[in-house]
């Protein structure tokens, strides 16, 4: 188990390392996590958060943020990322890099496993997110990395001048659309209506972008090729017509899973696997709090999951003084 602080890897946890006891242990250091850090700093609690990635989460891998308060000009993922994770780390916080498998009760705490290995804290926030939903067509996952991916910032400099799919109509899949066209020489969104979800100030610099075109009503059948992507087959919904368009890369934005796999028996999801919580973040297990993404809710924003995060602390500082 490597151990990191902040953005970049750094330091080790003495405390982590030894296996030893925290106040309070985030899992996932998104908008929310890293904002509950920052409330559970200021509450002085001994905090460690975990994450396997990166710190920002999926808003770290966003062109640009236009909807964050205080950015009128918008701002970066990555940059708003490292501003809460230098925070946070300000702050006190340190960060364990692992992905976190398993929960456990016991006598008068709860236990991560981080690798193998335990952690423990009096109170646990669960801020895992969420991951790309895959499409599950064939091809998907034979060409991912060869054509197919889920991250146009990271991906979308390897296609200057090429022909490009972008799949879904929702804030993800326009935005990233508009980001393409920096690089493609053509960007063309498949959505299977003919109505985006997306937000309507994003819709129309889509619709009205020179390189952006459209096949409305719509879905991907198969994704083919020989060493790298080269075409996909697409059916019309409403003809029932097939269509095979040539194209260099598939960049898919068809929503999200949440992260809670690892939880499951544990505390109440719903239906689509997303963790119920009440209004103070309060999972339905005692000392388990919830923020940000990853929680049955209307509207997953940065700032919803900021909010979410405050709570959450707010919420386990007083779960942790109620137990003395
Ligand atoms: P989303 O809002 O759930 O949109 C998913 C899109 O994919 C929808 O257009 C949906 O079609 C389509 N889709 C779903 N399953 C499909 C399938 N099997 N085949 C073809 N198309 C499929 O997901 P998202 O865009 O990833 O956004 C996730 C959340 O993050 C949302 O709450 C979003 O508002 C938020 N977000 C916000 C911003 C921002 O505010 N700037 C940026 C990114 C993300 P239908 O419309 O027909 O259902």
């Amino acid at each position: 188990m490597s151990v990191k602080l902040a953005v970049k890897p750094q330091l080790q946890p003495k405390a982590a390392a030894a296996g030893g006891a925290y106040d309070l242990i985030i899992i996932g250091g998104g908008p929310a996590g890293l904002t509950a850090a920052i409330y559970a700093g200021r509450a002085r609690l001994k905090t460690l958060i975990i994450e396997k990635m990166v710190l920002g989460g999926q808003a770290s891998t966003a062109f640009q943020i236009e909807n964050y308060p205080g950015f009128p000009e918008a701002v970066a993922g990555h940059e708003l990322a490292q501003k809460m994770a230098d925070q946070a780390n300000k702050l006190g916080v340190e960060v364990l890099w692992g992905g976190a498998a398993e929960l456990k009760k016991e006598e008068q705490s709860w236990s991560v496993q981080v690798d193998g290995k335990p952690v423990r804290a009096k109170a646990v926030i669960i801020a895992t997110g969420w991951e790309n939903a895959k499409l599950g067509v064939p091809g998907e996952a034979k060409f991912r990395g060869r054509g197919v991916s889920y991250c146009a910032t990271c991906d979308g400099a390897f296609y200057k001048d090429k022909n490009i799919i972008v799949v879904g109509g929702g804030n993800s899949a326009i935005e990233e659309a508009l980001f393409l066209t920096r690089f493609a020489a053509k960007v063309s969104v498949v959505h299977r209506r003919d109505e985006l979800r997306a937000d309507k100030i994003l819709a129309e610099r889509a619709k009205s972008h020179p390189k952006i075109y459209f096949f409305w009503h719509a879905v991907v059948e198969e994704i083919r090729g020989d060493k790298n992507v080269a075409e996909v087959a697409l059916k019309d919904l409403v003809s029932g017509k097939k269509l095979i368009v040539p194209v260099d890369g598939v960049f898919i934005y068809v929503g999200s899973q949440p992260n809670t796999g690892f939880l499951k028996g544990l505390i109440k999801l719903d239906d689509h696997g997303y963790i119920l919580t009440d209004e103070k973040m309060k999972t339905s297990a005692e000392g388990l709090f919830a923020a940000g993404d990853v929680r049955a809710k209307t509207l997953r924003q940065i700032v919803t999951a900021a909010a979410d995060g405050a709570q959450a602390a707010e919420s386990a500082r007083e779960y942790i003084e109620s137990k003395g």
